[in-house]
Order: structure tokens, then C-alpha cells, then sequence
């Protein structure tokens, strides 16, 4: 079998939060392109439900939409037994679903800090632990969390202190669940994007300003796109990995070398 062919995902059993849209939506794409069934998890269940569909139309994969909000342990458990009663195992979860908000350090309230950190870090812990514990019976599987290049670096001009320590928690994370179960059959990992061209980048009245500013500063002159974080992720929920674990993949276009 050629490289290619041991690259494809035909049967895995995956999920995806965040998935209705954006980055999520874009890997999720991926996944069902190379034969994976799929599991779009999202708080957003109307759009969760329309990507599904897509999906399983488009590629002849099944795709179910799961509403879960991943700050909330009782819903993460009860996606991953959905998952697991509708296709029999999870082979790959990809924790991806993420906010970000630009306030300065000095105003930002305690339930501001609390909202970040519950989504983009705690929430990953949960849906990274609750994958986990189907995994580890299994004795396989590959978790794939979406951190940042703000785990990097801190972004400037806008204030997102809580964003960019966040992001930094999560690539500690990674690293510490790679070590607990890296005899196990488990492997967990995560990318760092620069800047996606996403509803978050593109459609948010605090960040859109920016982009101009951003664009200037970046080594390739422009914001990534979704589709160009696909394939690492395909490499890190397949066969072609399998010494691959604990690391943090960083797709940013050089932003952060200098
Ligand atoms: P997006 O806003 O387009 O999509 C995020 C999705 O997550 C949405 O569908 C939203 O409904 C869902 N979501 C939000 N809170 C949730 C919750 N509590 N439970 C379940 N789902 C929830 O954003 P995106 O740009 O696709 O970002 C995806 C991930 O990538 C995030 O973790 C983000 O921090 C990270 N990231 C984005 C960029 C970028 O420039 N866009 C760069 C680096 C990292």
C-alpha cells in the first residue's frame, strides 16, 4: 500500500467540536473526504445539523450532528456515549471548538476570564478526558486539540490576555496527557494556527479592523485558510502517525519566527 492509500481514514469513527463551522468545519471536510465517519459536535445544533449533512451527502460517509457545549461535563459524556452507541468506537476526537475575546487585562471582568478559559481550555480537558476513557479501553486513538499560535506568541495590537493563556494551556495539556498514556495505544496532540480567515477573524467587529495590520506584520503577507490546516490533521488522525504524539504542530505561515 502506498503512502496515500495508508493516509486515508476509511471506517474511523471521529468527532469534531466546534464543528459546525470554521476550522472545525473545514477538518471535519477533510476527515469525510478520506473516509471517516463523522460526528459534528456543536453548541450551534441548526449549523451542526446543515454540515452534517453536507458531509454525508458529499462523501458518502455517515455524519451525525451531536449539541453539546463543551464547558459542561454531563453534555461532553453524553456526546461521546452518542458517538459511541452510533458507530461502536471512537477512533479520533478533534477538541477544536473555541472563542476569543479582545479586552484589556485591567477591564476584563472575572466572568469574562471565567467564559474563555471554561471553553477554550477546561472544555478541551473534558472532551480530551472523556474521549480518553473510551480510548484507553479501546487500547487506541488519537486526539487532535486546536490551540494557537497565541500559545507562541502574544498577538498584537488586540488585548486577549485570556485567549493567549488559554491556548498556552492547552499545548501543556497535550503534552501531559501524550506522557500519561503514551504506552496505552493513545496519542494526543495539537496544531497551532496563525491567523484563519474564519467567522472568528473575519466577521468579529473587534478583530476585523485588524486585519490589514496583521497582513503587514506576516512573513507571507496574508491570513491562512481553513483548508490549509486539513491535512496535518488527516496525518495526525491516521495510521501514517503512529510515533507522533505529545507534539504541537504550528501552521502559521512563519508568523512566529521572528
Ligand atoms: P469559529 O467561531 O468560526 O467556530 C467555532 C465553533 O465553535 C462555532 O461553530 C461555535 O458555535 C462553536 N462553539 C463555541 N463555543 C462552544 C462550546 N462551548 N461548545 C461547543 N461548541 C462551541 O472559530 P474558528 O476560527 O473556526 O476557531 C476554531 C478553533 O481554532 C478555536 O479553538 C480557535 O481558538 C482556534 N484558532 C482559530 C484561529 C483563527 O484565526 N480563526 C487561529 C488559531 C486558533
Amino acid at each position: 500500500m502506498g503512502i496515500i492509500e495508508k493516509m486515508r481514514l476509511d471506517g474511523k469513527k471521529i468527532f469534531v467540536t466546534g464543528g459546525a463551522r470554521g476550522i472545525g468545519k473545514s477538518v471535519a471536510t477533510a476527515f469525510a473526504e478520506a473516509g471517516a465517519d463523522l460526528a459534528i459536535v456543536d453548541v450551534d445544533i441548526a449549523e451542526a445539523e446543515k454540515t452534517a449533512a453536507e458531509l454525508a451527502e458529499n462523501n458518502h460517509v455517515q455524519a451525525i450532528a451531536i449539541k453539546a457545549d463543551v464547558t459542561k461535563p454531563e453534555e461532553v459524556d453524553a456526546m461521546v456515549a452518542k458517538v459511541v452507541e452510533t458507530y461502536g468506537r471512537l477512533d479520533v476526537a478533534f477538541c477544536n471548538a473555541g472563542i476569543c475575546m479582545n479586552i484589556p487585562a485591567e477591564e476584563m471582568t472575572f466572568e469574562q476570564w471565567k467564559k474563555v478559559i471554561d471553553i477554550n481550555l477546561t472544555g478541551v480537558f473534558l472532551t480530551a478526558q472523556a474521549a480518553g476513557k473510551v480510548m484507553l479501553k479501546q487500547g487506541s486513538g488519537s486526539i487532535i486539540n486546536t490551540a494557537s499560535m497565541s500559545a507562541h506568541i502574544v498577538n498584537v495590537p488586540q488585548p486577549q490576555c485570556s485567549y493567549n493563556a488559554s491556548k498556552a494551556g492547552v499545548i501543556q495539556l497535550t503534552k501531559s496527557l501524550a506522557i500519561e498514556w503514551a504506552k496505552r495505544g493513545v496519542r494526543v496532540n495539537c496544531i497551532s494556527p496563525g491567523y484563519i480567515g474564519t467567522e472568528l477573524t473575519l466577521n468579529s467587529p473587534s478583530l476585523k479592523p485588524l486585519i490589514e495590520q496583521w497582513n503587514a506584520m506576516a512573513p507571507m503577507g496574508r491570513m491562512g485558510k481553513p483548508e490549509e490546516l486539513q491535512s496535518v490533521c488527516v496525518y495526525l488522525a491516521g495510521d501514517t502517525s503512529t510515533f507522533t504524539t505529545g507534539s504541537d504542530f504550528v501552521v502559521d505561515g512563519a508568523f512566529t519566527c521572528f
